[in-house]
């Protein structure tokens, strides 16, 4: 049987909105196909070892849990994470985990926290916090699809030369509220502000990212198509609702 290895960074601080519902989405669509999905907490103070892990998930946090992430991500996790996205594992990276993935986060009290550069992408937080239901077009392996989710932070997200937005937005703030783009990419490492959480309602990115990594853990077997009926149903009334609060 398959087995992705996730590590899972920062469980205990990096986990608003939900973030364990991305995890439980991953596990299940793997189960439903006789695969597995092992998790493993990579806590402050952990490093990662070459090759352990097939992909990553990072999620969101309060500025300050983000401060106490940011110096140990430096520290520890940089250097296995940029090996790890060099070899084709994919990082996947939400809202606060999406700041600390890029140059860096200034937060609201003016305090700079140094990020990883996965991203090429720099974040300075704004006056006022964007928040609501948002939609937009995310483009992932050439393909293009809807993608729902819910944002709430306080960050403006500006990208550059090295990177190129998920999607661009439909309805909502995306980025930074001006110029249209929401999240980042570079390889196989993704940035995005969308939770509440982004997966359950996105069955599409949940398995292409699940599809990277399980070419990472060396598995050629093609994802099973699995009756996404509900979720679709999700994301409609998740889109009409970002609709009528536009
Ligand atoms: N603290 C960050 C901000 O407000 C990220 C918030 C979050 O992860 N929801 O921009």
């Amino acid at each position: 049987m398959s087995v992705v290895r996730l590590g899972h960074l920062y469980p205990r601080q990096m986990n608003i909105y939900a973030d364990r519902g991305n995890i439980a989405v991953l596990a299940r669509r793997l189960e439903w196909r006789g695969l597995r999905l092992d998790v493993e907490s990579l806590e402050t103070g952990d490093a990662i070892a070459p090759g352990r892990f097939d992909m990553f998930y990072l999620g969101g946090g309060q500025d300050r849990d983000q401060e106490v992430v940011a110096e140990d991500l430096a520290a520890h996790k940089a250097e296995g994470l940029h090996r790890a996205a060099q070899e084709g594992a994919p990082i996947l990276c939400v809202c606060g985990g999406y700041q600390l993935a890029g140059a860096g986060y200034t937060g609201q009290d003016g305090g700079r926290m140094p990020g990883i550069g996965l991203l090429d992408v720099d974040t300075v937080a704004g006056p006022t916090r964007l928040i609501g239901d948002i939609v937009i077009d995310a483009e992932l392996d050439g393909e293009r699809r809807r993608v729902v989710g819910f944002e709430n932070h306080a960050g403006r997200t500006r990208l550059g030369p090295g990177a190129r937005a998920l999607g661009q937005v439909v309805a909502g703030h995306g980025n930074n509220g001006e110029d249209g783009g929401e999240g980042a990419i570079s390889g196989r490492v993704i940035g995005t502000y969308l939770h509440g959480p982004l997966l359950p309602k996105n069955p599409w990115l949940a398995d292409v990212v699940l599809g990277w990594a399980l070419e990472h853990a060396g598995s050629a077997q093609p994802l099973a198509q699995l009756d996404d009926q509900l979720e679709t149903a999700a994301r409609e009334r998740a889109t009409e609702r970002a609709g009528k609060r536009r």
